[in-house]
């Protein structure tokens, strides 16, 4: 483990031996989450056995799912109208569930704002091929490099559409869509990378899902929420594993779901509690997010390139106005204990994820850094 903090780098008094980091998935976790996860890691509940060493159908682990969705349920404030499924695959596998669970020979609406959306889309388009039904591309930011949006009234919107499908936050190119756009068709939303990040009106979405490792846990789990009047219409050839009725009826539980993850997730939801809710947590991150884009606003040195109605509070690229010094940076902020600040191969440059477990403290020991950085070389 990297030294930290170094004799430059002020104290990390939230968690001494915890290092920075801010990595964009899998993703920083509370560290009293994981800590209580350890100490009943050998002996769970005084049984002797690990929680991961037990049925997923036993009375027990079942009470840590149950709870984990009531959490869940309450800190979304989710309608009852709603379901919440705890699956595996990823987000990536529901870009070929909703399609096959939703499509239904009608229309898919999708909206394109970066690399997550992108794949969404290309990944519905086999189903097209198949013949379930037309995929279709509203809009695409891709002239403005996904640093914006195409306005609303530039938007080819299919009338009587299936759903409309966009990603509400581009972990990537760090583009947040904060409001679920206004059109008619059920609308679904990738939040992989900003659920539980700020408060949000479940009603106005059709289904919205999330993979866990970004803002909830470990790995290995996706969370969806679907409305009632959505299940029912998959396509014979959906997978069961991906029919989100037959899921909703077996509770998640078709097969062995991802036992440690989800008592992990449980777990996150509990810690999002004590820190007072979604609402609470939101106004940090806001905190955060300001903290970060005045740094690089102030300066001429740094640089983030998104429309700042969309600018992510979860996710904030940069880049260096001299972009040979990347290097250096990535290396000197690693030796100051700053982790994973390296950019996504396809937009190069750094990025930040401050993601519900990064604390302040953490976003204003990398401002330091990045201030004292363009001292010494800008
Ligand atoms: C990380 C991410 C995904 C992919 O998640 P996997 O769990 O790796 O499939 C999809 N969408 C968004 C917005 C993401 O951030």
């Amino acid at each position: 483990m990297p030294a930290n903090p170094t004799s430059t780098t002020p104290t990390n008094t939230i968690a001494p031996h915890r290092v920075p980091n801010f990595c964009a998935g899998p993703a920083t976790m509370p560290t009293s989450v994981l800590e209580h996860a350890q100490s009943e890691l050998l002996d769970w509940q005084g049984r002797g056995v690990s929680v991961m060493e037990v049925s997923h159908r036993s009375k027990e682990y079942m009470a840590i799912t149950d709870k984990a969705e009531a959490k869940l349920r309450s800190l979304m404030d989710i309608p009852d109208n709603y379901k919440v499924l705890f699956l595996q695959g990823g987000a990536s596998l529901q870009f070929s569930a909703i399609p096959l669970n939703l499509l239904n020979g009608g229309r898919g609406d999708y909206l394109t704002t970066g690399a997550w959306s992108g794949k969404a889309i290309k990944e519905a388009k086999r189903y097209e091929a198949l013949g379930l039904g037309e995929i279709n591309l509203v809009a695409t930011g891709q002239d403005s490099n996904f640093a914006d949006v195409p306005a609303i009234s530039e938007w080819n919107i299919s009338e009587g559409a299936a759903y409309f499908h966009y990603c509400a936050n581009e972990t990537i190119h760090g583009l947040q869509i904060f409001e679920p756009p206004q059109v008619d068709a059920p609308i679904i939303a990738d939040m992989s990378s900003c659920i539980l990040s700020q408060p949000i009106d479940v009603s106005k979405f059709g289904m919205i899902y999330a993979g866990a490792q970004k803002n909830i846990g470990p790995a290995g789990l996706v969370i969806i929420i679907v409305r009632e009047d959505l299940l029912g219409k998959a396509s014979e050839w959906c997978p069961m594993l991906l029919n989100y009725e037959h899921q909703a009826d077996k509770e998640s539980m078709s097969n062995t779901p991802a036992t440690y993850s989800w008592y992990l997730a449980g777990l996150v939801f509990d810690w999002l509690e004590e820190q007072g809710g979604v609402a609470a947590i939101g106004k940090i991150n806001q905190q955060k997010a300001d903290l970060l884009y005045k740094t690089i606003d102030d300066s001429s040195f740094y640089n983030n390139p998104v429309a700042t109605e969309y600018r992510s509070i979860m996710n904030v690229p940069f880049t260096l106005v001299d972009s040979s010094l990347d290097k250096v940076f990535l290396a000197e902020s690693e030796e100051a204990g700053l982790l994973n600040l390296k950019g996504h191969r396809d937009v190069g440059g750094m990025r930040a994820s401050i993601y519900n477990a990064v604390p302040l403290e953490w976003v204003q020991l990398l401002v330091d850094f990045m201030i004292a950085f363009e001292k010494k070389h800008g």
